[in-house]
């Protein structure tokens, strides 16, 4: 008999009629002979509201209440579900984060999951019940409820796949898989049928936002395989799952875009031991991430410094920067917000040549000037202007072939 668990997220279970609707494909997956585990999100909108609450009770709500606050609202849909599957004539259990144990670390608001105590769950599967799991939420050592940053339900349930030893994880979201890019841009992209660990760990990051990161670097530990699948209809989602070579046979495989960046440059730095570090730690000190980072060979003992920030952080970071740059003797600073990046992602970049170079000439031939390039390893990254962003990725996809299914060898 195989074990199963389900993910259900916020737009999922967003009213009764929907968590029926949920009911549902949880008794398909049980009936075909399976134990189910279920994780579920709060209601469409709810942990917004609960955010916002905090935010009016207090300038800087305490963290151990915050948490204890935006925490409830999965209790809400757990206890919901398990009422309709008992309606529906199904034994069925709901269990909090701090019930199950999912203990974790004790940093409050984006606590991470160490450990996973499965034997209450294991002995409810073993006599046949459903077993239902708030989402998004642990317990410290010290019995204090945390959560797990947003998006974190998928990580819960993947973290509980790899606890219970599950055949698999089935994310069931409001679309129906992983695209080649974003489908609000670009009619013509598809849905890729797998995509392995390390380029869904790209895609996340450069931009795209079905799986949350964490939930797929435990998958990759543990070797999870995950379905992303709607709720509302029956296809067969996207496989995120081990490399395989059939994944190499073509160079891209995606295109992504993050409108939510901005630049800043360092102007006149003087180029020493220390001067990059005492410009970025005090970012870091805050939790502020920088992501790509560019510094120019330097001229007259002086360089200028460039790198990206989420605009969020924007406010912030120039406060902290405008302290540091004049600390470290640097002629000013500049923002730019009107930027985006956008990213091609492919495992099969390892074994193909010049595809940087496509990249760049493809871009040129519409005339977008690049103002930052970065690359990994599977990832080519450039910064343009901001209202480039939907060509460059609809030449990209074009230029790349990905509207194309990789025919059988
Ligand atoms: N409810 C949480 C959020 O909105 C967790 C999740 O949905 O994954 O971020
Ligand atoms: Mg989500």
């Amino acid at each position: 008999m195989g074990l199963v668990v389900q993910k259900y997220g916020g737009t999922s279970v967003a009213d009764v009629e929907k968590i029926r609707n949920v009911a549902r494909k949880v008794i398909r997956a049980k009936e075909k002979g399976n134990s189910v585990v279920v994780v579920v999100s709060a209601m469409a909108g709810e942990t917004d509201r609960l955010i916002r609450l905090a935010g009016s009770a207090a300038e800087k709500p305490v963290w151990r209440e915050y948490d204890v606050l935006v925490s409830t609202g999965e209790q809400v849909t757990v206890s919901l579900l398990a009422m309709i599957l008992a309606d529906m004539g199904h034994s069925a259990k709901s269990y909090l984060g701090s019930q199950v144990k999912i203990i974790t670390d004790g940093d409050h608001g984006k606590a991470r999951i160490l450990k996973v105590e499965k034997n209450g769950i294991s002995r409810d599967l073993k006599s046949g019940k459903i077993v239902i799991v708030a989402g998004f939420q642990g317990v410290d050592g010290k019995e204090n409820i945390t959560t797990l940053g947003r998006g974190g339900s998928d990580t819960s349930a993947v973290a509980l796949a790899a606890a219970l030893g599950a055949d698999y994880c089935e994310i069931y979201t409001d679309v129906d898989g992983v695209y080649t890019t974003d489908p609000n841009v670009y009619d013509r992209a598809r849905k890729m049928t797998r995509v392995s660990y390390d380029e869904m760990l790209e895609l996340a990051s450069a931009g795209a936002k079905v799986l949350h990161p964490r939930s797929v670097e435990l998958a990759k530990k543990y070797e999870v395989p995950v379905y992303v699948k709607s709720s509302f209809n029956d296809e067969s989602g996207t496989l995120v799952t081990k490399e395989d070579k059939e994944m190499e046979r073509e160079a891209v495989s995606g295109v992504t875009y993050d409108k939510n960046q901005a630049k800043v440059t360092v102007v006149h730095v003087p180029d020493m031991p220390g001067v990059a570090a005492r410009l970025f730690t005090p970012l870091s000190d805050q939790n502020i991430i920088v992501d790509m980072i560019i510094q120019n060979s330097s001229i007259d003992g002086y360089t200028d410094l460039t790198f990206t920030v989420s605009k969020k952080d924007v406010g912030e970071a120039r406060k902290l920067l405008e302290k540091a740059a004049k600390d470290v003797g640097a002629q000013g600073l500049l923002f730019d917000e009107n930027i985006s990046k956008v990213s091609i992602i492919g495992v099969g970049m390892r074994s193909h040549a010049g595809v940087a170079s496509k990249m760049f000439s493809v871009l040129a031939r519409e005339y977008i000037n690049i103002l930052m390039i970065s690359t990994s390893e599977i990832k080519i990254s450039c910064v343009i202007e901001a209202k480039y962003t939907e060509l460059a990725v609809r030449v990209l996809h074009d230029a790349f072939g990905l509207d194309k299914e990789i025919g059988k060898i």
